[in-house]
């Protein structure tokens, strides 16, 4: 099959899955620039396109593709210039790329030896409140492979930096010392490789390779539960890393007492080095990150809108990026400084809207989750079985639903404000040190959440 025809292909099953509008929006003039031992790179026409199909479609983009080409393992994409269609595809097609989109190119190639992708450096990373621990652990280890914390144990909300600040250190080691071995992977393409290699009887070269590297960056590590072969092997491997002094980082969803389905020997290995969180980044942080992205381009972009921007989009960096990058493009198309109102369409449409979710639902579904009347929150009582779960409804109160201390007290039978204070901070601390309470609340989340308690 051409790429012409793969693609036209995938196209025409993507168009059942995605939306008209949002098809003919985001994938009209989109071509496959090259294709090499299943890699795939998709031309898209700007920016914005680049960010919607990455982040919204890329799922979908794979599927398609790999339904009608099984070898196709990854998909890139790369913004075409102001070429044509045809002409991008001819020039592609003769390994002929203007200077700026060779650029592109090596922005978007891997280093094949260590899966790096060089975009993602400490330099461009931004620390704040949110991050800074996770950050000074990163940029220690750096530093000091296989000394000063090891493992590395990174957890937190997708979204929230903790691939580029894992390829952060591969990229810092790499330059401070190319000798060393580092390499990137993610635990499902870990997985993957390990079942390729048992299939064409080459386990051993497998361990070879894994033992041998002076870094080992393992990505979203959670995927690991319930593979009981892979835990195995990977427990060996972590060992013989380990002991020769090797340095393992990991990215995970959740910290390692809240992996489902997770050997208890790998557990404590995980936790056993330096476990540190990302969070999602208040006001200040977002609106620094908001600054520095657009540092460099020339857009139709003033503090105003970095402001509203950054005090509106909350849930997560990639939102905020494509949320900068959306407002960035139509300012450009229109060819003037968007008014607050205009940006607001804008978010409107590119955010997913949280549902506002409100006290007495947060209340019923702490209820819920311990079998209680919700009555008996109200009560002035000490009992343990009751003041462990009213605590968890005021921190969920003040957490999810921005209510304020005073409200909070009064809420819960005329307590002070105090009380609140007090509750939201003990529980705080321990849904970070404790994975019952962890898991619990987030049982609980998914109640109001998901569930329409
Ligand atoms: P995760 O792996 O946690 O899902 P990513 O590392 O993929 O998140 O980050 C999503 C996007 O946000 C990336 O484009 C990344 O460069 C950017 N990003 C995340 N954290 C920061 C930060 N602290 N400073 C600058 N950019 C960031
Ligand atoms: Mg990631």
């Amino acid at each position: 099959m051409t790429n012409e025809e793969l693609w036209q292909s995938a196209l025409a099953e993507l168009e059942t899955v995605v939306s008209k509008a949002n098809f003919a929006t985001w994938f009209q003039n989109t071509t496959i620039a090259a294709r090499q031992e299943g890699a795939v790179v998709l031309h898209v026409p700007n920016a914005f396109a680049k960010e919607w199909l990455e982040y919204k479609y890329h799922k979908f983009i794979v599927k398609a593709l790999r339904a009608l080409s099984p070898e196709v393992r990854s998909v890139e994409y790369i913004i075409s210039s102001q070429l044509p269609p045809l002409l991008a595809r001819q020039k592609a097609q003769r390994g002929y790329l203007p200077q700026e989109e060779q650029m592109e190119f090596r922005e978007f190639f891997v280093d094949r030896e260590t899966n790096l992708n060089p975009r993602y450096t400490f330099e461009t990373f931004i620390v704040g409140a949110f991050n800074e621990l996770a950050h000074a652990a990163a940029f220690a280890v750096s530093k000091n492979l296989g000394t000063t914390y090891n493992p590395l144990f990174i957890y937190g909300g997708v979204g929230l930096g903790k691939t580029h600040l894992l390829q952060s250190i591969g990229n810092a080691v790499k330059k401070a010392n190319p000798r060393l071995k580092v390499f990137y992977t993610s635990s499902e393409r870990f997985t993957n490789e390990l079942i390729n290699s048992m299939q064409n009887n080459e386990v051993n070269g497998f361990k070879e390779k894994y033992r041998s590297y002076n870094l080992l960056v393992i990505d979203d590590i959670q995927f690991i539960a319930g593979k009981v072969k892979t835990q195995e092997e990977f427990f060996h491997i972590f060992n013989a890393l380990y002991e020769s002094g090797h340095q393992i980082v990991f990215s995970s969803d959740k910290p390692p007492q809240a992996i489902p389905e997770l050997e208890e020997r790998l557990r404590s290995r995980f936790a056993g080095g330096m476990v540190a969180d990302i969070s999602l980044p208040e006001y200040e942080s977002r609106l620094a990150i908001l600054k520095s992205k657009c540092h460099g381009k020339e857009a139709f972009i003033n503090d105003e809108i970095l402001e509203f921007i950054a005090s509106n989009v909350q849930k997560n960096i990639r939102e905020l990026e494509g949320s900068l990058n959306a407002t960035i493009a139509k300012s450009k198309l229109l060819g003037k400084i968007l008014s607050s109102n205009e940006v607001k369409e804008i978010l409107a449409k590119n955010i997913q809207p949280k549902r506002l979710i409100t006290a007495n639902q947060i209340i019923k579904a702490v209820a819920q989750f311990y079998d209680m009347n919700e009555k008996i929150l109200y009560e002035k009582t000490r009992k343990k079985e009751i003041v462990k779960p009213r605590q968890i409804a005021m921190y969920l109160l003040r957490e999810d639903y921005n209510g304020s201390y005073p409200f909070i007290g009064q809420k819960f039978g005329g307590r002070d404000h105090t009380t609140a204070i007090h509750a939201f901070e003990k529980v705080a601390k321990e849904f970070k040190k404790s994975s019952q309470v962890f898991e619990e609340i987030k049982r609980i989340r998914e109640l109001y959440e998901y569930e329409n308690v």
